[in-house]
């Protein structure tokens, strides 16, 4: 486990991006055919990392790792050292790979309430998963879901409407968040980055509007910047508010 910096301090894990994503699909596979030949060619960032042959390794380590007993818990013991209160941003890259080590993270996770669990952008409390399948199998033992967790239904994943319907009815899913496409204008002002960006309340406005046409009765368009979200500096991803609600970004067409 990586620890941020003095000025943003919390613990970071990564396991290898692709092999590690069981439930990815458009954002990993080219054309959404997953096939071997198509393995890679999707618009998945996390790859880049690979420049720095010590992400890759460490991703590689974690990996192998959490497909051992013996592995589970030395990470377990290093997850234990974390000091009190603590955020960890629980798979940067990659994500839950098996129902053995998703039930693994939620038991940590349910072992440490005080260790607050965050996505990729570092804000604590939920997470983004494209592994549905997997919360839906554990849910299905009689699971109880930690309160430190809440999930994101990430758009890019490769199963269908049903399980989709079913992972949105778990207690531990707040609602989706998916990617719409939007003008290049926005994009180049980078309109989609904080509130005070030029041309952000038109941005929003057109999100919403893609997110009504494609049938979202709950919307709401993510401002980019997660300190300046929604009132009360709650982040809408990890609101129990927010549940029920789709959350959308813009991309270019
Ligand atoms: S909706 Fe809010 S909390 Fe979620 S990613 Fe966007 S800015 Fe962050």
């Amino acid at each position: 486990m990586e620890t941020g910096n003095s000025k943003l301090p919390f613990y970071a894990f990564s396991s290898l991006p692709g092999f590690d994503c069981p439930g990815a699909g458009a954002c990993l596979y080219g054309d959404n055919e997953f096939t071997p030949d198509n393995f890679g060619k999707g618009w998945c960032y996390s790859f880049k990392g690979w420049r720095y042959p010590a992400a890759f390794f460490r991703q590689l380590q974690n990996s192998l790792l959490l497909r051992s007993e013996a592995g589970r818990a030395l990470i377990a013991s290093q997850f234990h050292e974390i000091p009190a209160g603590r955020t960890l941003r629980l798979y940067v890259d990659g994500d839950f790979a098996s129902l053995e080590i998703l039930r693994f993270w939620m038991d940590l996770c349910h072992a440490r309430p005080d260790i607050k669990i965050a996505g990729r952008d570092g804000v604590a409390g939920y997470g983004y998963s494209k592994s549905w399948k997997l919360f839906i199998e554990l849910d299905r033992t009689g699971y109880k879901w930690p309160a430190n967790y809440l999930l994101n239904v990430s758009s890019g994943s490769r199963y269908g409407d049903q399980e989709k319907r079913e992972v949105l009815q778990l207690d531990c899913t707040r609602g989706e968040f998916v990617a719409v496409p939007v003008a290049r204008k926005f994009i180049k002002a980078r309109s989609y980055q904080d509130k005070d960006k030029p041309m952000s309340k038109e941005y929003r406005a057109a999100v919403l509007e893609k997110l009504k046409e494609m049938g979202h009765e709950k919307r709401f368009a993510c401002p980019g910047n997660c300190g300046n979200c929604i009132a009360r500096k709650e982040h809408a991803c990890g609101s129990e508010r927010m549940r029920g609600v789709t959350i959308a970004i813009g991309i270019h067409n």
